[in-house]
């Protein structure tokens, strides 16, 4: 069964669809982004959004199993910059978290609150951390008394809970999500700025060695992060032509230390407020980028440095030869494993081609092909799953031709990433283009006078907000603002968000 190329998979009826995956081995074109991605979560073993809970969704295996791989990679790079892991308490009292003003009415409508124990009503009500900066500031209170503890800097990996309103998407957007939250405290601003700094430069290295194409922008300052002085965000793209936020820093200036009355001794011996930073990534919203940006028809297609698996070794066995064939898969394996590779000997029961399949869903980067030719002269068949290319090396030079592939493999899938994100970009001078821009599902930059009015208006008419100015470039603007046709301050970009 065909698509004629006016009609998508989603357009389909459901009988249709089956068939259709019948037809395809399960397999939805990327092309039908929003199904084909709730297929590839099911069928890579990646989360179910069938928990009972509206908005809670289950990691399976495959997905918690990466999911814990780019956890590993931000940990080592926040402690390698002296962060210490920390684990608070999940409850915040009421009282306290109502400490900081703005804080409090940016969130206040979207928390879990604990309010009984059995039968008996809480005298002190509590609620679900949404974020942890009221739950860890009553501690450096307590922790910091001179500047000879500051900078304090720590992180957790955590759940944390918001009752969203608007749809919930597994990944992108639950009611609990997992992430990584990052809190330091400075004796003065500078150092406060500096923090900022390093915080992107962090989430920027593994954002890097996933292989996101992403924006780095300072958000426009009626969008900031409740409480904070500005907040810059990582805008990664999605196929759907929305905007994906995986990461942001804010920097919180003295706002949370004076709510909090966090004070040191300072070097003259006077008692000072501490100013604060706080970063988050949100390790759904990035697993979910690394499936969107990278995956193709076929599947998941995963950078090798955090594919569970690297190398699947698939056995391509005759009558007669099944024996000489599986005992050099089993030499192969050998010397992968020992090289130090996550590799895995599939040799179950399935034909070779529904292997193929199989391994190509998950996204492992590299399949080795053994067969009774490869075993004569003592070489594998090397295909690569980001551009299905095959190739052949002697066993002797496995290693090293593994190792080239995978940075070949991490390089290529990049490229096309920051490629497709460019393409995605395109300059308008007016509303109207502004408009069809974002029908076409692209991110439109534009010319903005700074003014709050001028952004509600294009929030209304073109269904895209403005995300914000680059951050760490400064653009030049070319005309006056697209709104109201007064000098524009900044070049800004805009999009659909998710
Ligand atoms: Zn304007």
């Amino acid at each position: 069964m065909g698509m004629t190329e006016d009609e998508t998979f989603s357009e389909l009826g459901s009988e249709k669809r089956e068939a259709f995956k019948e037809k395809n081995k399960g397999l939805i074109p990327k092309s039908s982004f929003t199904d084909w991605y709730d297929n590839v979560l099911l069928e890579a073993k990646i989360a179910d959004d069938r928990y009972p809970v509206k908005g809670f969704t289950v990691y399976m295996g495959w997905g918690f199993s990466i999911a814990k791989k780019i956890i590993q990679l931000l940990e080592d790079k926040l402690e390698k910059h002296g962060h210490e892991p920390m684990q608070f308490p999940v409850v915040i009292p009421e009282d306290v978290f109502q400490k900081e003003a703005e804080h409090i009415a940016g969130f206040s409508g979207e928390v879990f609150w604990v309010t009984h124990a059995g039968e008996n009503i809480l005298e002190r009500r509590l609620l679900l951390r949404p974020t942890s900066e009221t739950a860890i500031y009553p501690l450096f209170k307590i922790w910091i008394r001179s500047h000879a503890d500051l900078p304090l800097k720590m992180h957790q990996t955590c759940n944390v809970y918001r009752y969203e309103t608007k749809a919930t998407r597994p990944l992108y957007r639950g009611r609990e999500f997992l992430w990584n939250e990052a809190h330091t405290a400075h004796a003065d601003y500078e150092d406060s700025e500096r923090q900022v700094k390093e915080g992107a430069e962090i989430y920027s290295y593994v954002y890097d060695l996933l292989g996101l194409g992403y924006l780095l922008l300072e958000r426009p300052s009626f969008d900031k992060f409740a409480g904070a002085v500005y907040s810059i965000a990582f805008d990664a793209w999605n196929p759907d032509g929305k905007i994906n936020q995986i990461g942001t820093v804010h920097q919180l200036g003295q706002n949370f230390s004076k709510a909090f009355e966090i004070t040191f001794e300072d070097r003259e011996g006077k008692q000072a407020l501490v100013y604060t930073t706080c970063y988050g990534m949100g390790i759904g919203r990035v697993l979910a980028a690394i499936i969107s940006q990278h995956g193709d028809d076929h599947g998941l297609v995963l950078p090798p440095i955090i594919a569970p698996k690297q190398i699947v070794i698939i056995p391509v066995t005759y009558k007669g030869h099944e024996e000489a064939v599986n005992k050099y898969a089993k030499n192969v394996l050998k010397l992968l494993y020992e090289a130090g590779f996550r590799v895995v000997l599939d040799d179950s029961d399935l034909r070779p081609g529904e292997k193929y399949y199989k391994w190509e869903m998950f996204g492992v980067p590299l399949r080795i092909e053994v067969g009774p030719k490869e075993v004569d002269t003592k070489d594998v068949t090397l295909v690569r799953r980001d551009s299905m290319a095959r190739s052949k090396v002697s066993i002797g030079e496995l290693v090293e031709a593994v190792n080239r592939l995978f940075h070949e493999i991490y390089e290529n899938i990049k490229d096309m990433s920051w490629k497709r994100l460019n393409e995605l970009i395109v300059y308008s001078e007016s509303l109207e283009e502004l408009k069809s821009l974002m029908e076409k599902r692209k991110i439109g930059k534009i010319n903005w006078c700074g003014d709050p009015d001028c952004a509600f208006k294009i929030k209304d008419s073109v269904v895209g907000e403005i995300r914000g100015s680059l951050w760490n470039k400064f653009e030049e603007t070319k005309g006056p603002c697209i709104v109201c046709g007064q000098p524009a301050k900044k070049v800004v970009y805009v999009s659909r968000t998710i």
